[in-house]
């Protein structure tokens, strides 16, 4: 049973016309289903709800076709058809006795509008905040009116889906009411523009708005950062972010509070700590009676505690701990604090975000597929015949497996050559700033651990006649991956020519605790964090670092992490030497041979030992060897059958252990969502014939 020490955190708090039955709060997040995909939505929201968040908020929820995100696949209220998405996820937040909040938004500056050809508005003429050849046009009066009209008008189709509270935005940078404030965006010299009390017109004209059209059964909630970390440019927490809290403190029902922009707010775990937003938003509840939430990847109830106690905040905001954990109240609720499942601070939730596909979360493999797959993060179906399964490797994938397929009720032996579990995470939690990474092993271990039918051996390193000499109903391969070291990939299909006496390690040998004895060359080919990570590692053990990449900048596929920016700031800021858009094309004793991507003029770089980071390939020997023998009921999962990221290992771990002994489903394997044309088409299994074939 629950600790009495966190029953504080099972207050019910009073929001306005509406009460939370606890202390949880789900803040709004993007997720990459939206209106695209609303019966993943709604079934991703309702299992938060169940797992005891007692408000469950949406993503920004467009309220008009001149200010749309496309591709992006966020919310929408445009007009009455989209109430009933809207209405199918409330019933099922509802359905837990929990509240249901709706973040309308006009983004205005932010939207390009590529779908609905419409011209964004905003507090003044400026181009959009993509690099689209689109600029917003300059509001006049009439334009205020209609904007104060587009959001009272979603605000009562949020109230008639069902919402209990009714966001008005101005964070991030992200809303109109946002750029109105802002002191560098709006450059309006009318009773709309200058002042503080003047920038915030329109932000209290639309509140009021609010409170008048739906204030009466649903609370009307403030989201807005303190501080932008532009220093006197923008926003702080000692200067106008203060200022307007305390010049509007008591007229929202509640204030959700953070730090702006996105990248600052959902901060990774490689460059903040949890309750980093603290010290900013500590001050709103010294200005306000209203209810206060804040955010800070709070998964600690000893750390939320302290917050509510220290009269910090009156509600534990979570948008990733949520997504890593929708049980995670449940859990602190019913004694299973160690059963969290905490957020390793990752950002690849962000990642599904950014390309407009379902959420995905590198802890929770459920995530995303609580509709389409029929996966719920906690339960899973008892195996109808429980097997014996071997495991080999107890990287993310076999350990993942492991948990699930104990879960599931068969006898498991997960078996790994090395001392320790974790696989590829034994290295990467060891790099600077990833520790937090960690918890995506050590929470799996512990699972693991309390299960009587699952045992881990380590130091057992398997081959094919142990393997089968061991003789399990199943067995599953999960012996991961090892970077390569000839540098082929994306630049170099054909490779890198590799003279005799050039001096090599490979990303692993750096992750083992090699270090160059001499200048180091880091060519990253891959553009996520290894290259990234390898850099900073050899920084700081002492090396003078050269960075070479073929892409413009440093790791940039972690734009979809939201660090890139932060990324090469820190090697600039540590001294590394970067070499942008330059191929390696020849490594000689002492020296690369560089390339420029766009001409071809080569140069010749000084560097004593080089490591490349192009690609990895599967360790599949003992995988391949079993194959050859014929053997039976053998499976490989993970980077052992195709490398990818830690979220793509775990999601394979649990995918098999959720198919194992489970009838084939013939076809496309989960629901999809299909547009009113394809209902009632044709049976989805019948396989049509393509245009011109003979029947
Ligand atoms: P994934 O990301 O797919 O989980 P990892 O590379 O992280 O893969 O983990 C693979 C694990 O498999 C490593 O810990 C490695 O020690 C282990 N392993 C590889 N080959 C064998 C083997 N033949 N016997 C036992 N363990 C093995
Ligand atoms: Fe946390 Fe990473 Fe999951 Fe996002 S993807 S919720 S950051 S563990």
């Amino acid at each position: 049973m629950r600790d009495p020490r966190y029953d504080i955190l099972f207050e019910p708090v009073k929001i306005g016309p509406v009460t939370a039955r606890n202390r949880f709060y789900q803040v709004p997040h993007c997720n990459g289903m939206g209106r695209t995909y609303p019966s993943s939505l709604a079934e991703m929201r309702r299992t938060k709800a169940e797992g005891g968040w007692a408000v469950v908020c949406t993503e920004e929820i467009e309220i008009h076709p001149s200010a749309e995100h496309s591709p992006w696949a966020g919310g929408r209220l445009w007009d009455d058809r989209d109430v009933p998405y809207h209405a199918r996820m409330c019933d099922g937040i509802h359905e837990f006795g929990s509240l249901a909040g709706a973040e309308l938004n006009y983004g205005g500056l932010m939207t390009a509008s590529r779908f609905s050809r419409d011209i964004p508005l905003a507090p003044s003429h400026h181009p959009v905040a993509s690099n689209d050849p689109v600029q917003a046009r300059a509001m006049d009066k009439e334009d205020i009116k209609s904007l104060r009209k587009w959001h009272r008008d979603a605000a009562l189709r949020a109230k008639r889906a069902g919402y209990d509270l009714v966001y008005v935005y101005v964070a991030h940078q992200l809303s109109t009411m946002s750029h109105f404030l802002s002191p560098y965006r709006n450059h309006r010299s009318d009773e709309y523009g200058g002042s503080l009390e003047n920038r915030a017109r329109l932000f209290r004209e639309i509140l009021q708005d609010t409170k008048d059209a739906v204030g009466d059964t649903c609370a009307v909630a403030v989201r807005f950062a303190v501080d932008e970390l532009m220093g006197d440019y923008g926003f702080t927490s000692d200067g106008e972010g203060r200022d307007f809290i305390e010049m509007m403190a008591e007229e929202p029902d509640l204030w959700d509070v953070n730090i702006s922009a996105w990248e600052n707010d959902s901060a990774t775990s490689r460059f903040k700590q949890s309750g980093f937003q603290d010290d900013y938003v500590a001050f709103v509840k010294q200005v306000t009676t209203k209810p206060v939430v804040g955010v800070g990847r709070y998964t600690s109830p000893d750390a939320m505690v302290s917050l509510i106690k220290g009269g910090k905040l009156d509600f534990i905001g979570a948008a990733r701990p949520s997504i890593a954990d929708p049980f995670l109240p449940k859990k602190i609720e019913e004694g299973r604090i160690e059963d969290i499942r905490e957020c390793i601070g990752c950002n690849i939730c962000v990642s599904g975000d950014h390309h407009a596909v379902p959420i995905r979360c590198t802890q929770n493999p459920t995530m995303g597929e609580e509709w389409r797959r029929g996966w719920h993060p906690e339960r899973i179906a008892t195996a109808t015949t429980q097997e014996s399964v071997l495991i080999v490797g107890a990287g993310p994938a076999g350990l993942e497996a492991a948990r699930a397929l104990g879960q599931r009720g068969h006898h498991v032996t997960l078996a790994d050559a090395r001392a320790e579990a974790g696989g590829r995470l034994i290295g990467e939690r060891r790099f600077p700033g990833l520790s937090e990474w960690g918890r995506a092993v050590d929470y799996r271990i512990y699972q693991i651990s309390q299960m009587a039918n699952v045992d881990l051996y380590l130091k057992s390193e398997l081959d094919a006649q142990a393997v089968q000499d061991f003789g399990a109903d199943q067995i599953i391969i999960a012996t991961g991956a090892k970077w390569t070291m000839d540098g082929i990939g994306r630049q170099n299909p054909m490779g890198i020519t590799i003279h005799e006496g050039a001096k090599l390690l490979s990303a692993d040998d750096v992750m083992a605790g090699a270090v160059p004895d001499g200048p180091a060359v880091v060519f990253d080919d891959d553009h996520f964090y290894m290259g990234g990570a390898i850099a900073e590692k050899l920084l700081k053990a002492g090396c003078d670092v050269h960075f070479v990449t073929p892409s413009a900048e440093v790791s940039s596929w972690t734009h979809n992490t939201l660090e890139q920016h932060f990324i090469q700031k820190k090697l600039i800021e540590s001294g590394a030497n970067l070499h942008l858009s330059q191929n390696i094309t020849a490594l000689h004793p002492g020296e690369a041979v560089l390339e420029c991507v766009y001409t071809g003029r080569e140069t010749r770089l000084e560097g004593a030992v080089s490591v490349l980071v192009t690609m990895r390939r599967p360790v599949d020997t003992l995988y391949q060897s079993l194959a050859a023998a014929g053997t039976p009921n053998l499976t490989r999962i993970g980077d052992a059958l195709a490398p990818g990221t830690i979220a793509a290992a775990i999601y394979s771990g649990h995918k098999v252990a959720r198919e194992m002994g489970e009838p084939e489903v013939m076809g496309v394997p989960f629901d999809r969502e299909l547009s009113e044309l394809s209902q009632n088409w044709r049976d989805p299994n019948q396989v049509l014939p393509l245009p011109g074939a003979a029947e």
